[in-house]
């Protein structure tokens, strides 16, 4: 770690292992991460990484250590960074705002971010609730922002939009930089917020079936594509005749949690639209697990991220991705 500050100076680094290699093992048991054989032994340990343990797999003959496969694997930073980059990440840092604080470059600090992003995820895959649910949905502006592979200027394929995003008027489309985010909120406190490249009637109703149960009450507005939905017992209100609530049933939950989801993506200052569905879903493992500060969400992305399988998903971004209609229609050809 520089020598930032003192603070940073706090942390030990035969600590951090320590705490590293107890979560590592929290309700797991010590398996080799390549061939899963639990026939391990001790196998010493390294003089330039005070504290981490290594183990020698008699399974496939090999040597593993506590961050093997893990999403620290071959990190050449150390632990401190890890931990307090993804503890700035549940105070809504943007990567930019990490790599200051840590020292670190910011594509350092970028692709951490992705990683641990991804990460958290995992814990919102199949989520789905019951009882009465809210709903609504937002056009959030998105570009092709840190898109090009060679990093520098790519052509848009369009004119420059000058220096502030602007947006036609009317419903967004992936197509037209400003993809689709809906989100569920059930009025027990748990929210699933989808990304989606349209607003359709199909893709509406893809996403109401993963995150909510058949039979469930459900509010909304009085857009057509939530008034096409099958399965649910629905009620709208309309927000053109100036109706905002009509008895019991109102979307203002699904309506806050927006006005929250806002400020939380200005922090980065634009982002892709490739992206989108990752800091989306991690602001709704944010959302779930509100009950718990910062240190506690930290550690259970940490918890996360030290499961090789989740990792090796994560680093390839297999849980994020666009909810729309087109591979329910690929399924139906094959
Ligand atoms: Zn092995």
């Amino acid at each position: 770690m520089p020598t930032l500050s003192y603070v940073h100076q706090l942390f030990s680094l035969e600590q951090c292992q320590a705490y590293i290699h107890t979560l590592r093992l929290k309700d797991r048991s010590l398996q080799c991460p390549r061939c899963q054989s639990r026939d391990v032994d001790p196998w010493g340990t390294y003089h330039y990484r005070p504290g981490c343990k290594r183990y020698w797999c008699n399974g496939c003959q090999r040597t593993f250590n506590d961050l093997t496969e893990t999403l620290l694997h071959q990190s050449r930073r150390s632990l401190p960074h890890w931990i307090l980059a993804t503890f700035l990440l549940c105070l809504s840092c943007s990567a930019r705002r990490i790599a200051r604080e840590l020292g670190v470059h910011s594509r350092t600090s970028y692709r951490w971010c992705w990683w641990l992003r991804n990460t958290a995820v995992s814990y919102e895959m199949n989520r789905q609730f019951e009882g009465t649910v809210e709903a609504d949905d937002l056009y959030h502006i998105a570009g092709n922002k840190g898109q090009a592979k060679q990093g520098g200027k790519k052509a848009l394929g369009r004119r420059a939009r000058g220096r502030r995003k602007k947006c036609e008027p009317g419903r967004g489309h992936y197509d037209k930089d400003r993809p689709a985010i809906i989100a569920w909120v059930s009025r027990q406190g748990t929210v699933v917020i989808q990304a989606t490249k349209d607003f359709t009637v199909q893709t509406v109703q893809k996403a109401a079936d993963l995150a909510v149960q058949a039979g469930c009450r459900l509010y909304t507005d009085s857009a057509s594509s939530y008034r096409a939905l099958k399965g649910y017992m629905h009620e709208f209100v309309t927000h053109t005749q100036k109706e905002d609530a009509r008895g019991d049933g109102h979307e203002n939950r699904a309506e806050c949690l927006f006005s929250l989801l806002k400020p939380y993506l200005r922090v980065c200052r634009g982002l892709s639209k490739t992206n989108l569905p990752g800091y989306v879903g991690f602001f709704q493992c944010l959302r779930n697990f509100r009950q718990q500060n910062a240190f506690e969400q930290a550690e259970l992305i940490l918890r996360a991220a030290l499961d090789p399988p989740i990792a090796s998903q994560a680093r390839r971004g297999e849980f994020v991705k666009y909810l729309d209609h087109f591979d329910l229609l690929q399924t139906a050809i094959n």
